[in-house]
């Protein structure tokens, strides 16, 4: 089977790494000649509406994604000729922060306070509603912290303005969590759900920077969380996997995004589940049977951004996995991560002790934040 791919970045190239083994065969198709997936398959260069390139791709027996942002347009010429997992209209509410809120809220699962910003009036309207602090969002092509500007007086609201103001944007309140997790589950097309294990996530600057599996969450955040994934996914009549962001707060959940494809707070699958996030995906998409979300032990992943650092000082951690994208040093890019799975976790705490000394201070507070020291 041949499986089409628009976007040739690091997701792509994971799940060619984990399609090859079940006779998958790939294209991807990227606007930059380098695509770190291109290694792995036929790659073709073009803009996302490149005809000859979507011609290419409408021979392939599925097409799916690794970049969330493709035109809508191409998605749904390319299911006219194709079969397309996940499907368009995913892609189509995910793509919109505020067509995305409102599917959330239409599906009764918390959302923070949002508002709808075109002009200055509007911001001053919204800020009246919403109160400070506040994000200033674009309602399109926004990710990993891009696009958002924190409003925590009036003074902030001009230059965030001067910013972003030329295009569509959201207010939405501040959150005031405890910790950030997502869930990710599989759905596939017959309607059967899979769920992997609840991941804490820890951020900076709206960048992912640590994911670890959480060790026994409360049942009612993880009975929240679930329910909510499955409406969406079922609403969506969803095929492949999907991660849905949330907040933990004082008063539950609060979700804040979701992804229609394979997501970093999961990376930790590969080696941490029994069939990973990558492998479940491409099954869902080529109606291969589900494989097995349970989790292999304790697993928490490190994410490299602008370069690798010291790969033969990580690679003395017994067990430790090392994912190089092949991409080349830019800084705040994604350039891969490094996944550790302890048996239990005391047996993660032993690898930790072996990966501070690796550690520089900023990743140590990342680390504290990650909810898995306490009694190390
Ligand atoms: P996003 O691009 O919406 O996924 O945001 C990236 C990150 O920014 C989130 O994971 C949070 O760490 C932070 N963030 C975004 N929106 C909010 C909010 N309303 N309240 C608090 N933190 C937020």
């Amino acid at each position: 089977m041949h499986v089409g791919i628009l976007g040739g970045g690091q997701l792509a190239r994971m799940m060619a790494e984990a399609g090859g083994p079940l006779g998958l065969r790939f294209s991807f198709l990227d606007p930059a000649a380098d695509a770190c997936a291109g290694e792995l398959g036929s790659l073709h260069v073009g803009p996302w509406d490149d005809a000859e390139a979507g011609r290419a791709l409408a021979a392939c027996d599925r097409i799916t994604c690794d970049f969330e942002n493709v035109p809508a347009a191409v998605l749904a010429e390319l299911a006219g000729k194709t079969t397309v997992r996940p499907p368009p209209a995913a892609f189509a509410a995910g793509q919109d922060r505020l067509r995305e809120k409102e599917l959330l809220q239409r599906l009764d699962i918390p959302v923070a306070p949002v508002a709808a910003v075109s002009s200055r009036p509007e911001l001053l309207a919204a800020v009246e509603q919403i109160g400070l602090p506040a994000v200033l969002k674009t309602r399109r092509l926004g990710y990993d912290g891009k696009g958002q500007e924190v409003l925590t007086s009036n003074e902030d609201l001009e230059p965030a303005w001067q910013r972003l103001g030329d295009r569509e944007l959201i207010l939405e309140g501040w959150i005031d969590f405890d910790h950030e997790f997502a869930l990710t589950a599989v759905r596939a097309a017959d309607g059967e759900i899979r769920f992997y294990p609840l991941s804490r996530t820890v951020h900076r600057n709206g960048v992912l920077r640590l994911a670890a599996v959480m060790v026994d969450p409360p049942a009612v955040l993880q009975q929240a969380a679930k329910a909510a994934l499955t409406r969406l996914l079922e609403a969506l009549d969803y095929v492949g996997c999907l991660t849905l962001e949330m907040f933990a707060t004082a008063a539950g959940l609060i979700a804040n995004e979701f992804a229609p494809r394979p997501h970093n707070s999961a990376h930790w699958t590969i080696e941490g589940a029994v069939t990973s996030q990558f492998e479940n995906h491409l099954r869902a998409v080529c109606d291969l049977p589900l494989g097995s979300t349970r989790p292999r032990g304790v697993s928490l992943m490190f994410n490299w951004l602008g370069a690798l650092p010291d790969r033969s000082a990580w690679l003395r951690v017994p067990g430790l996995a090392w994912h190089d994208y092949h991409k080349q040093p830019r800084p705040g890019r994604k350039v891969g991560h490094a996944t550790v799975v302890g048996e239990h976790i005391e047996g993660l705490h032993q690898s930790l002790e072996r990966i501070r000394p690796l550690l520089d201070a900023d990743t140590m507070r990342l680390l504290a934040d990650s909810g898995l020291e306490a009694g190390a």
